[in-house]
């Protein structure tokens, strides 16, 4: 999936992120001025998170069947898809795992001492973990959409799109009205993030108005928990898989991603940097044709393991502002929303920041949350993003050369000038 709209910086004016910041900057002192007055810009956060809100079901729902419906099903690319989704997996789970335990050990959200609005939090007992497994598949999927059930929602479109995909020929015209929804959703929700910065602004008032400027201490905290958290999935789980399971050298692997990690660093969307990821993998790290064309799209589409582990340090975040004690059901719920939220995100900038909105709701955990992460999403996106291209390039690297399709003289030979 290529998505001209995902590359965010306007040509004119202040880029989008930008916009963000000095909303959140200016939310910030106008909260220290006015202190609880600040409350009446509440609303124009209300109205943007309510806008997220509106997203995230036919967000997930359409992005999810495109992400199926584009395996295709001839005998290789089932054999090769195979593979690549079990990396994806493996890949996912160790990038969840590094930021829970990231954020469990540091405890970035520390000392915020937030409180939901409605008081609502998840003090009421989660209901057991088997239940929520149960619970995962829709009676009634119409209900599911409609009541927002996201595990649900997720549930049925995995099993629409395989559906899709097994009934071939047939299935186009429903492909393709799948296929164009998700792209107005994906330019809808560029529209949306349009109102981030006024929404992030008013957030920001009522929160520093609320609870005074240390808020902003935990905020740097998260920042460089998720980039440690991103540097050791790129340099001790992708590297050491490339290593130990691909049997090649991880210094090649490195220089050959640089590339395609500095785009998606600077343009925050993995769909956008799909172009140079090919590249990269044919040119310099010696990955076939027929494997790049196929395995890295699909990757830009569901394997997202910045994102997941951008999502799991989040969510402990906002328990830990919020002083909610999370249960052991409680993680493994953060576990499996992590994962499946980072396959339904989109690979446009700020997704994951909506999908961020679906852990929480799952959990149980205040929504006001996002507000204090989204004033430095842009920030956390530029290192997720590249966490999710650097992955794909991987399990690309590793496919191909378990499939006999992989050019070891060129791997050995990567250049490293930045074309
Ligand atoms: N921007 C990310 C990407 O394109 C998705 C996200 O927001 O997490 O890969």
């Amino acid at each position: 999936m290529n998505n001209e709209n995902a590359k965010a910086p306007d040509k004119k004016g202040i880029a989008l992120w930008q916009q963000i910041i000095i909303g959140m900057v200016l939310g910030v002192i106008v909260g220290a001025i006015f202190g609880s007055d600040a409350a009446v810009l509440k609303p124009i956060g209300t109205l943007f998170i309510n806008a997220i809100k509106m997203l995230i079901i036919p967000l997930v729902f359409c992005s999810l069947i495109v992400g199926v419906t584009s395996l295709q099903d001839t005998a290789k690319m089932g054999r090769i898809g195979f593979q690549a989704i079990i990396l994806y997996l493996l890949t996912t789970a160790a990038a969840i795992s590094i930021g829970l335990l990231l954020a469990i050990i540091f405890v970035p959200g520390e000392g915020l001492n937030m409180t939901a609005e409605g008081g609502a939090t998840l003090a009421k007992e989660a209901p057991p973990f088997i239940q929520t497994l149960l619970n995962i598949v829709p009676k009634n999927p119409i209900n599911a959409l409609a009541s927002g059930n996201i595990l649900q929602v997720i549930f049925f479109a995995l099993c629409l799109g395989i559906s899709l995909v097994l009934i071939g020929e047939k299935a186009k015209p429903v492909v393709t009205v799948f296929e164009s929804l998700a792209e107005a959703m994906y330019k809808l929700t560029a529209l949306v993030m349009k109102l981030a910065p006024f929404g992030v602004f008013g957030l920001m008032a009522w929160v520093a108005g609320k609870y005074g400027l240390q808020v902003l201490l935990p905020l740097i905290v998260l920042i460089v928990l998720v980039y440690v958290g991103c540097i050791i999935q790129v340099l001790f789980v992708y590297s050491g898989i490339i290593k130990i399971i691909g049997g090649l050298s991880p210094i090649r692997y490195l220089q050959g991603i640089v590339n395609p990690a500095a785009i998606a660093f600077t343009t925050t969307s993995s769909s956008g940097t799909l172009p140079a990821t090919i590249k990269a993998a044919r040119e310099e790290l010696g990955v076939s044709k027929p494997i790049a064309s196929f395995v890295l799209p699909l990757g830009a589409t569901i394997n997202m393991d910045g994102t997941a582990l951008y999502q799991g340090v989040c969510a402990i975040f906002v328990a830990q502002a919020f002083g909610v004690d999370l249960a052991m059901t409680d993680y493994l719920v953060i576990i499996m929303t992590s994962t499946l939220a980072s396959v339904g995100t989109a690979g446009v900038p700020g997704a994951g920041l909506i999908m961020l909105s679906l852990v929480l709701t799952t959990v149980g955990l205040p929504l006001e949350g996002l507000a204090i992460v989204a004033g430095i999403d842009r920030i956390l996106d530029m290192a997720r993003t590249s966490v999710n291209v650097c992955g794909d390039l991987m399990v690309s690297v590793l496919i191909s050369k378990n499939e006999k399709e992989f050019d070891a003289t060129m791997y050995q030979n990567v250049n490293r000038s930045i074309a």
